[in-house]
């Protein structure tokens, strides 16, 4: 199976020019600069006249509920949403049901993904107060790394003894993906704004209960430990511009051992949101100010920020009712996270060219993704085509997250998805996610 996609606007490493590609089954072969292609016949021509032509999004932070928690999300429907978002990997979070804590419960989910995932995927390994015993057992050629809850309220899985910590840190034998926030600090802001507001404070205090102090103590402590130990340390969802000021920049030839990802979230929100969004908005860390929304999109630009993820972690409606304290804390963003990130490509927040580091080569370089990433000859055909003006609006029908909600209901987009592959495969065009298709396990390094 040959396949031409022809006409487009490329963007890969950094440039931009018109070109064509040829895909033979999963692979790219060919790489044409400019407007001619070669007179041979393929089994299939796409024309990408109109559109760019990106790599599939890797994104490295997303919680598709599975298993245990599926009357919020499936890995089958939440990578449906990944495909029509231009996503063509994933990387899923421990903090399922059981736990991904032990080997058998990573074993379950790659077998689970391996029916119904429609696009690339792989799992973090959850790290607890004493499950480093099996840190040496993890195949790092298939995971991407370990994933550490520092002081915060996930489950059971809030590691806070300092000896676990250090034992973390000195044995990880691959990248340690930070959740930072102090938990201490949090109930006791929490105690306080209850005192004040009573028992269910309305959402407008989240970021005052999970406050810049709460994560800058914790990322601290974080950077603190990897620099110790020589550990290699990925803080997740970095929202205040206080704990910026630990990260160094990291240049694209040179990932040093201490990176930071910011959320598509965090990006584009910030407080004043809560008046229209209310608890839709609300997530751990909390957003925050203004301040801290355009210090992360400076740090986008300067290299503190070297991954964008979505933390994508859908909750039925009905759970997100209430204030602080009784409405859950996470929402689905995937299917929208390249064309809000595209809208801020437009307001002048990043280049095309940047956007495409952070969500696709990036994610790549740092955890050593095996051939995909970029559009390189040889490489897996993971590619997604958006054409710009074109407008539409999020709307109920379009959403494919099982739990039917989105925080960009009703927002209208300039920037549409107008086909996505995984592998090759078009698992996306035109409003239709083929569900026939099932993606691949992320080889590593
Ligand atoms: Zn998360």
């Amino acid at each position: 199976m040959t396949t031409l996609i022809k006409g487009g606007t490329l963007v890969n490493e950094g440039r931009t020019f018109n070109g064509s590609l040829v895909i033979d089954d999963e692979r790219i072969t060919q790489i044409i600069e400019g407007n001619h292609t070669p007179e041979v016949s393929y089994d299939e021509v796409i024309d990408a006249s109109g559109c760019f032509v990106l790599p599939g999004i890797i994104d490295d932070h997303v919680h598709f509920r599975e298993p245990g928690l599926t009357e919020k999300a499936d890995i089958d429907t939440e990578s449906r949403a990944a495909a029509a978002g231009g996503v063509t990997t994933y990387f899923d979070m421990p903090n399922t049901v059981p736990q991904t804590t032990t080997l058998e419960a990573l074993e379950e989910k790659f077998a689970l993904a391996a029916q119904k995932s429609h696009v690339n995927y792989s799992f973090f390994f959850g790290a607890t107060n004493d499950n480093a015993a099996l840190f040496p057992q993890l195949d790092p050629h298939r995971i991407p790394g370990i994933k550490l809850f520092m002081g915060s309220s996930t489950g059971n899985m809030l590691v806070d003894r300092r000896e676990a910590l250090d034992r973390i840190f000195a044995t990880a034998p691959m990248i340690i993906m930070t959740h930072c926030e102090d938990t201490d600090i949090i109930n006791r802001n929490m105690a306080a704004v209850k005192a004040k507001y009573g028992d269910d404070p309305k959402v407008t205090h989240h970021p005052e209960i999970r406050s810049e102090e709460a994560c800058y103590e914790s990322t601290r402590l974080a950077v603190e430990l990897a620099t110790r130990h020589h550990a290699r340390l990925h803080v997740a969802h970095l929202t205040t511009e206080r704990e910026l000021g630990l990260i160094p920049s990291n240049q694209i030839s040179h990932l040093s051992n201490i990176t930071a990802e910011a959320t598509v979230s965090h990006l584009y929100f910030c407080d004043r949101d809560y008046t229209a969004l209310g608890t839709r908005i609300k997530c751990n860390p909390a957003i925050k100010t203004e301040r801290d929304r355009d210090a992360l999109r400076e740090a986008i630009n300067d290299g503190r920020i070297t991954v964008i993820g979505t933390d994508h972690a859908p909750h039925l409606l009905s759970q997100k009712e209430g204030g602080c304290a009784r409405a859950a804390s996470g929402m689905p963003m995937i299917q929208f996270s390249l064309v809000t990130m595209l809208e801020l490509v437009d307001q002048g927040v990043l280049s095309l060219e940047r956007l495409v580091e952070l969500m696709c080569h990036n994610p790549a370089r740092l955890f050593e993704v095996r051939q995909r990433g970029f559009l390189r000859e040889g490489y897996q055909a993971d590619i997604v085509l958006v054409r710009p003006n074109t407008g539409w609006t999020v709307t109920k029908d379009r959403i494919q997250s099982r739990c039917g909600w989105s925080p960009m209901e009703g927002h209208m987009y300039l920037w549409r998805v107008e086909r996505t592959l995984c592998n090759g495969h078009t698992v996306y065009s035109q409003g239709r996610v083929d569900t026939s298709y099932i993606g691949q396990p992320v080889a590593f390094r």
